[in-house]
């Protein structure tokens, strides 16, 4: 590496770089591109090359209220308003300004975007277009360091990646930010200043919406999906029915790219009317000739939580349910699952055989799969292991015959899987070492593949519930305890606890190569039939760390013909056996930074 720069330049350089907010204090900026990114938020490129990023908070808005919708961290209200030289109180005159790199990753992608339009992801990276000024030198290689790795020392770097640059630029001047060095606001893992510093690390890490899929990898050639996968969206609030934009990208299909992963819809009927709704609401008459960049207009009330806008208030309340059932959720370490007790379900079972396609029932081959994972269980691990039903029963005592009515089936599953908490409780094993695993084949729309997981989402585990009549009854788990209660407390636990082992499984989904959902492959709630809710056998249930597996879409031909094979549904047992593993081995108390993928 060879600095050949002036001794002048580095000192001009210290100056503009090292005291943005002075600067940003003193002078009224000039601005080469200004954009509202939210009502609340504009960004402004200066003529000093400073992303200027300023803050109109909200009518009796607190510090903590703002930082939180800004950074997704209520605790950087300090360092916010520290950079306002600013006290305690927050006014709604304020104008708050945000580092660049403290704000949320989308945010910092969309201001990006906006102010250098052609920039572009490729595979070495980010290449990131000299704006300028006519004549003059454009935007320095420390601040294009500090934008996309979030640490100006980067420069360096960058220079040795773009051997003909000279160390001033000018308009026009094209600047490769290699892979490894970008934050993960633009698709790499370096740790920005926005890097989460607690437990949803990991859930930021393994966000399945940030997960990069075979289409977003090949849309590089415009900043409408973001590296990372994470796709942006434009919001028009101001109009009589509110809707998101989003641009096609190459090889992108309306029902997946849009119906699919924006509305979260699964169910072959709900994409159909989504997908009408879409195509009615663009004004589109053939969804096959669609061209790349082609803006869809999406009603905002169809959108996942996630996303909405950043200061959506459903939004809102959903990331803050996530932090706080992160906050809450402590795992225990068991090395070797010792000390732990897996209660396994194989959905459905006699009459009931669950989804049938071709001949291939859910029943039976999930039946398959928890026995496989029984055995690897009480064969390689300390853990205790018991199933809820063989091919013909429900274990109740007196046993269900599953014959019967497949409602009172399902009912019957959480009253035993109760019970058996209970008595494990009662021996002496630790809330946090029982785990509950119904496993399921799904039935969905025929284009998805792979495996999905449902946890039980705390907004929809409230108040009490229980069941009578006589063959309840006739039950000793019945009996024992007919009513079954969550608090507000229990359920968030239960969320952020499921929420970490579905990860650990679909991680190791992935690691042995089994497909997993494109989009969304943890899930809170089922959406289905314009209802959401969370599937009985987990909705009912105590046992803290809970979960109903889809190992595979059964309506989807090759994930079908794959699962009439013995080594498929071996290798899937070992997945979920490699999940638990690393759920209870991973940490100890606290949080921590998962492995990257
Ligand atoms: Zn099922």
């Amino acid at each position: 590496m060879r600095y050949n720069f002036t001794v002048r330049k580095w000192w001009v350089w210290i100056l503009v770089l090292h005291f943005p907010a002075v600067l940003l204090a003193v002078s009224p900026q000039k601005t080469i591109a200004s954009t509202r990114v939210t009502p609340e938020l504009r960004a402004s490129l200066t003529a000093d090359y400073l992303i200027d990023v300023v803050v109109s908070p909200h009518d009796g808005d607190a510090w903590t209220r703002l930082a939180k919708r800004v950074t997704g961290d209520a605790e950087r209200w300090q360092e916010i308003a520290a950079f306002n030289n600013a006290g305690d109180n927050l006014t709604s005159e304020q104008r708050v300004r945000v580092p660049l790199a403290l704000l949320r990753p989308e945010l910092q992608r969309q201001i990006v975007a906006t102010l250098f339009p052609r920039d572009q992801l490729t595979d070495s990276g980010w290449r990131h277009v000299i704006v300028g000024g006519a004549g003059v030198e454009g935007e320095s290689l420390w601040n294009i360091a500090e934008w996309f790795t979030g640490r100006g020392e980067n420069y360096a770097a960058i220079r040795e990646a773009n051997s003909n640059q000279g160390l001033s630029t000018h308009s026009g001047d094209v600047i490769l930010i290699p892979r490894e060095l970008l934050t993960a606001a633009f698709g790499g893992e370096a740790e920005g200043r926005n890097a989460p510093k607690t437990a949803e690390a990991r859930k930021t890490e393994n966000d399945p919406d940030e997960r990069p899929t075979a289409d977003a990898n090949v849309a590089d050639a415009t900043l409408e999906v973001s590296p990372a996968g994470l796709p942006s969206l434009t919001y028009e609030r101001g109009a009589a029915e509110p809707f998101a934009v989003y641009r096609l990208q190459k090889g992108e299909a309306l029902y997946s790219s849009v119906a699919i992963r924006f509305t979260g819809r699964v169910y072959a009927k709900d994409v159909g009317e989504v997908l009408g709704r879409i195509e009615k609401f663009n004004g589109i008459d053939d969804v096959a000739r669609m061209p790349v960049g082609y803006p869809v207009k999406i009603p905002m009330e169809l959108l996942l939580p996630e996303y909405r806008p950043a200061d959506d208030p459903t939004r809102i309340a959903n990331e803050a349910t996530k932090r706080e059932s992160a906050k809450l959720a402590r795992r225990t370490r068991a090395t070797g699952l010792a000390g732990v007790r897996v209660i396994l379900d194989a959905g459905h079972g006699g009459r009931d055989v669950g989804t049938l396609h071709d001949g291939v029932s859910e029943s039976s081959v999930v039946y398959d799969v928890m026995c496989r994972l029984k055995k690897i269980l009480e064969k390689r691990s300390a853990a205790t292991v018991s199933a809820t039903r063989d091919d013909r029963e429900l274990f109740t005592s007196p046993r269900y015959d599953l014959d019967e009515d497949p409602v009172v089936g399902v009912n019957l599953r959480w009253y035993l899987v109760n019970s058996l908490f209970r008595r494990s409780i009662k021996s002496g094993t630790a809330r946090e070492k029982v785990v509950f695993i119904s496993i399921h084949a799904d039935s969905l729309h025929p284009s998805i593949r792979g495996a999905m997981v449902y946890i039980p989402g705390e907004r929809y585990v409230t108040g009490s519930y229980e069941k009578s009549g006589k063959v309840y009854f006739a039950r000793a788990e019945v009996r024992e305890a007919p009513v079954v209660k969550h608090s507000e407390k229990e359920s968030l636990v239960a969320e952020g606890l499921s929420r970490d082992l579905a990860e650990s499984i679909i991680d190791e989904f992935e690691s042995h190569h089994l497909e997993v959902h494109p989009f969304n492959p943890v899930r809170d709630n089922v959406v289905r039939d314009g209802n959401e809710w969370v599937p009985a056998v987990i909705r009912y249930n105590l046992v803290p760390t809970r979960l109903l597996l889809e190992v595979c879409n059964l309506g989807n031909r090759r994930d079908r013909e794959l699962m009439k094979t013995k080594e498929q549904r071996q290798k899937i047992a070992e997945a979920v056996y490699a999940g638990l593993v690393d759920f209870y081995d991973e940490r100890e108390d606290g949080p921590v930074v998962a492995a990257s993928r």
